[in-house]
């Protein structure tokens, strides 16, 4: 049973931690509440408090160990950032991860429940509905309608349902050898080659083309991406989609919160970024870290205040691949590591347009429809939702990993239109024209008739320490093996690596990849 002053302490805490962060004051400076020179080490640090970092701390939480937690921003979620538009109070704009599939994502469900979020089914899935909007090669057509009306010249046996075809594609030439190594017909595993590869062996060029156009996502295909990072596992059938109505980012904040009532040796830093660390002559780690400050959503360092140092004998990194390179501790120096670390994922990045309006105005058009993939650079349009108390919506005008640049050049000219206060994720109205004329090719309207949103934002996670949105596996690794160097890169250090980057079950872009590596590591601790 939680200790009733205890929690009411870490209540006061996180309020307090919360009103500072909104305020944009460096918790650092206030170490009367939160303890910045503690007499004793640390037993655990959590570096990062993103989904893989607060759930690492939350699986903790009951070891009786003096854990802290330190964060780069003023934030708890990292890529999880739930934000809503102005005047759209119930409709939750997922900037980052917004859905999971119970079967494909046990724990993420599992940690749902756990932690009392009402999880919910998403209503706008994952993939295409029947009636879905495609837009390929100037061709308006449903989803249903692709086999007959794709315009591609594709030999007969692959104008089948598009799920199917994706199966038949990886089914047809493939095996699995005597070692559960999944290979293609020619000997070859499919993580030793490249989608590209593969695909020129036992395709022609049109069914390629095809199916790189009709994907949502395109940062699974290409030469620098293995074979075996995105087939399908299973014949297609339809999945259950979940979200939580708290959003995303309750997760983190959630499972923070726990932390922090489930011990009073337990401690939370925001504005903490670790630049270094040193393992000193008793055995433990010198953590240094770098004051940050966050204005309008933005965090860089504070350089004119001296770094702080603090003290662990494990230290759990739950930071990005940007973070890591940029870290400065020998165990990430070995050439073998070095490698891993720099070659074995490719860094793919996302946008996310969402815009604001006072009513549903797209459900009215001809081609209505919840969800279109095209291959302009929205490439994907979600009708995203609308308020159950204002009524008015939330279009998500675009979700592609391919257009990022485009897109951010966009937003280097015109005027600001409102978002929600961060200053990394505004857009411009010349941004806005752009993604309306592209809107109203996909649905065949004059672009006059797509109206301006009353407020919009883009989101990239491209800024310091995060700079990604996932990776894809290159070709050419072993998977197994990189994950269990990555995840304890130095075998004389207690230092593990507990996000999803180097996911050996190709989870590095849900939740559940960072989720299961933790659960292997806290074995270990
Ligand atoms: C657009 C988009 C859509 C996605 N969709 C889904 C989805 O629907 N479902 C799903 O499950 N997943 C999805 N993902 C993937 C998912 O968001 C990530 O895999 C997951 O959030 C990663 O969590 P993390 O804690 O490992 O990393 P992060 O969320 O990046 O957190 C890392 C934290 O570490 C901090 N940090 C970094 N360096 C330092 C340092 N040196 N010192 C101190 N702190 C540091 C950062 O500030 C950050 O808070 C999506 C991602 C994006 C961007």
């Amino acid at each position: 049973m939680h200790d009733s002053k205890m929690v009411n302490k870490h209540s006061v805490i996180l309020v307090v931690l919360f009103v500072l962060n909104f305020l944009g004051i460096p918790a650092y400076q206030f170490g009367k509440y939160i303890d910045p020179v503690p007499s004793t080490c640390d037993d655990v640090a959590i570096i990062g408090a993103g989904a893989s970092g607060s759930y690492a701390a939350w699986r903790l939480r009951h070891r009786n160990l003096k854990i802290s937690m330190y964060e780069y921003s003023n934030r708890i979620g990292g890529r999880c950032y739930t934000v809503q538009l102005p005047g759209i109070p119930d409709v939750n704009v997922e900037l980052g991860p917004m859905r999971f599939i119970p079967e494909d994502h046990p724990l993420m469900n599992k940690t749902a429940y756990d932690l009392g979020l009402n999880v919910i089914d998403f209503r706008i899935g994952y993939g295409p509905f029947p009636d879905s909007l495609y837009y390929l090669r100037g061709t308006h057509m449903e989803y249903n309608q692709l086999p007959v009306k794709a315009p591609y010249n594709l030999p007969a046996e692959n104008r089948v349902d598009l799920k199917l075809l994706n199966w038949n594609v990886f089914n047809n030439f493939t095996f699995t050898d005597q070692n559960g190594i999944l290979t293609s017909v020619d000997g070859v595993p499919l993580k030793k080659q490249s989608w590209e590869m593969y695909m020129n062996k036992f395709l022609d060029m049109e069914t390629i083309q095809y199916i790189r156009d009709s994907s949502g996502f395109k940062s699974w295909f290409g030469p620098e991406v293995a074979a075996e990072e995105d087939i399908p596992r299973q014949y297609p059938r339809p999945k259950v989609v979940k979200t939580v109505k708290e959003g995303f980012q309750a997760f983190p904040q959630r499972m923070v919160v726990d932390f922090l009532q489930a011990s009073a040796k337990h401690n939370f830093y925001y504005h903490s970024h670790l630049r270094s660390i040193r393992k000193n002559v008793k055995g433990d780690y010198v953590l240094k870290f770098q004051p940050t400050q966050t204005r309008n959503g933005i965090t860089t360092d504070i350089k004119n205040l001296p770094a702080t140092e603090r003290c662990a004998k494990k230290v759990l990194l739950a930071i990005p691949k940007l973070g890591l390179e940029n870290l400065d501790w020998d165990g990430l120096r070995q050439e073998k590591v070095q490698n891993y670390l720099k070659n074995s994922v490719k860094t793919v990045l996302a946008s996310k347009i969402y815009f604001g309006y006072d009513h549903a105005w797209w459900r009215h058009i001809p081609l209505a429809t919840t969800y279109a993939v095209s291959m302009t650079p929205l490439r994907q349009t979600y009708d995203y939702g609308i308020s159950n108390t204002t009524f008015k919506g939330v279009l998500n005008t675009a979700y592609t990993d391919a257009d990022t640049k485009l897109w951010k050049e966009a937003i280097k000219t015109g005027k600001f239109l409102p978002g929600f206060g961060d200053n990394h994720f505004r857009m411009t109205d010349d941004s806005v024209d752009l993604a309306r004329k592209f809107y109203a090719e996909i649905f065949k309207m004059p672009q006059a008739n797509v109206p301006r949103p009353t407020s919009a934002v883009l989101s990239v996670f491209d800024m310091y320490p995060i700079g990604a949105s996932w990776y894809t596996w290159r070709p050419g690794y072993d998977w197994d093996e990189v994950e269990t160097c990555m995840t304890k890169p130095s075998a004389r250090d207690d230092v593990y690596i507990v996000g999803n980057i180097f996911s050996a079950s190709g989870q590095s872009d849900w939740l559940e990849g960072g989720m299961e590596i933790v659960e292997k590591v806290i074995k270990l601790i």
